[in-house]
């Protein structure tokens, strides 16, 4: 994928890229369905090459938190209401913390519940809108590693490598499950299996910018593969692009 050449092209067509300007970092795009290790696969591979991490599903969280709280499912409020809401990131020691409305969200907004409200306001167009200008002015910034779900396909669609990450349902589920459990909470993995499968439905089927692979996307699928393996995989298709 050569910048140089899309940004040109995309300038004569009026494509939206234009809208990039000519100070953008190096940008890389990992998308993927729930629990495929995205954010732990980022993380690391952000270290090794010195990039910023940006993880946008937390942004999402961030407001599917403030409707939680506001125990509001009625998707016109929410496409009023988001509007006047505050969603920025920091780092802090490299760690990417997110704040809604000055609050610093990020310890809450881990839960189950949260990754399915997350989901439910994902699918609302002026939610996506609001998030859309914060991710990408972060990409315009810094050299970034971005991971979501519509990075590839609709945020970064000129991002200079583009990863599709997955794993089997049941795989990305006995993941989730370890990990609730070295947490001392009881858990189901049949339940939390069903869940996953039913969040990956919701995002890959709403209208707007659904989870799918970007055609340009490489397919890495993690299931018989250890962390170390994904994340050198990673750092080479940045080095070799
Ligand atoms: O990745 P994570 O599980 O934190 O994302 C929570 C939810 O946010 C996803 O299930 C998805 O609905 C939404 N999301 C999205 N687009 C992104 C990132 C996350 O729609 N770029």
């Amino acid at each position: 994928m050569r910048r140089s050449a899309n940004f040109v092209q995309n300038l004569q067509t009026g494509n939206i890229i234009e809208r990039y300007g000519e100070t953008m970092g190096i940008s890389i795009a990992i998308d993927g369905p729930a629990g495929a290790g995205k954010s732990t696969i980022a993380k690391k591979a952000a270290e090794r090459i010195s990039f910023i991490y940006v993880d946008t599903g937390a942004m999402y969280r961030a407001i599917g938190l403030y409707f939680l709280r506001k125990d509001c499912r009625d998707e016109e409020q929410i496409a009023e209401e988001c509007k006047g809401l505050s969603v920025t990131i920091a780092y802090q020691d490299g760690i990417q913390q997110v704040f809604l409305n000055g609050e610093n969200v990020s310890g809450l907004i881990r839960t189950e519940e949260a990754g399915k409200m997350a989901s439910f306001v994902a699918k609302i167009g002026a939610v996506r809108e609001q998030l859309l200008e914060l991710q990408r002015d972060l990409a315009r910034k810094e050299n970034v590693i971005m991971d979501g779900r519509d990075i590839g396909t609709h945020v970064l669609p000129d991002a200079d490598v583009k990863i599709y990450l997955t794993a089997s349902s049941k795989e990305r589920a006995k993941r989730r499950y370890e990990e609730l459990k070295a947490k001392g909470e009881t858990c189901d993995l049949d339940e939390i299996e069903k869940d996953i499968i039913a969040r990956d439905e919701q995002d890959m089927n709403r209208e707007i910018a659904p989870l799918r692979k970007a055609e340009d996307a490489v397919l890495v699928d993690t299931s018989s593969m250890s962390i170390e393996e994904v994340v050198e995989t990673v750092v080479s298709l940045y080095k070799k692009r």
